[in-house]
């Protein structure tokens, strides 16, 4: 597994390679086995742009397909270096794209416009593959793990890769950012998320969150507390719910506001 974080907003893109086993030593100039898939993505086009030649350097084959962990825009980019490759995402996510056509292009456009940024070709979705989850995902013939994440949005799915145990979280488990709900029973179903998540996060060896360093197990879950205990406290007492700690700047505040708000 390979972790790209962007420049921007840290936004993590995690290349997983599955189906191929690890004492195999592969000569060469053989062609790469198993299967890559590109999990969400990052930001700047520069970094995009890299990624067919950081695979090749990497020697993992080009990737059979992509993966999003929800539909924000900022998760979906992989689609502009990787045209040709399927983007398969939670039947969630699935809906919630066709229900909004072009919204997620259009998001991308508003922040590109506001930092400047230039694109060579433009962000397209093509068809979305719709994933049932809970469920499984082949890759190579091994099986990635697909778990409801919800509450941060009302999509999305947590992988499990079995064989690395890591957990790629979607936006979870920052500890960059306070959780973010878009609605009341955001809080709700970002809990139930949570509590799901931690019997994998206790056996996890590493976490990847959407956004903000990789985490050990063990700092995983004390993010996971830190979270818990702020969404609790964000029910019963709004905006004089405590931020956690190292999470206070006035950016986390505003995020802190919007959840008030929402709640
Ligand atoms: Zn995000």
């Amino acid at each position: 597994m390979i972790v790209v974080t962007s420049r921007l907003l840290q936004t993590n893109c995690t290349i997983v390679r599955g189906g191929v086993s690890a004492d195999v030593q592969e000569p060469e100039d053989a062609t790469p086995s198993g299967e890559t898939f590109v999990v969400d993505s990052p930001i700047l086009p520069d970094e995009l742009a890299l990624l067919p030649s950081l695979l090749e350097q990497a020697r993992l084959p080009q990737p059979g397909g992509l993966l999003a962990t929800h539909a924000d825009w900022d998760h979906l980019l992989a689609r502009i270096p990787f045209p040709d490759a399927t983007l398969g995402c939670a039947e969630s996510s699935a809906v919630r794209l066709q229900a909004e056509p072009g919204g997620a292009q259009r998001e991308l456009r508003a922040f590109d416009e506001r930092l400047y940024l230039v694109r060579e070709r433009p962000l397209q979705l093509g068809a979305v593959q719709a994933l049932p989850v809970p469920g499984t995902c082949g890759i190579g013939d091994a099986q990635l793990e697909l778990y409801p994440a919800e509450g941060h949005t009302g999509d999305g799915m947590a992988i499990w890769v079995p064989w690395a145990q890591v957990l790629v979280a979607g936006d979870y488990l920052s500890s960059v950012e306070i959780p973010t709900v878009s609605a009341r029973e955001g809080i709700d179903s970002y809990l139930a998320t949570l509590e799901r998540l931690r019997p994998l996060v206790a056996r996890a060896a590493h976490v990847v969150p959407g956004h903000g360093p990789v985490l050990d197990g063990a700092r995983a879950l004390a993010v996971l507390a830190e979270d818990a205990a702020y969404l609790q406290a964000l029910l019963e007492r709004g905006s004089a719910a405590e931020l956690p700690h190292g999470r206070r700047s006035r950016a986390q505040r505003v995020l802190h506001a919007a959840n008030v708000a929402a709640r």
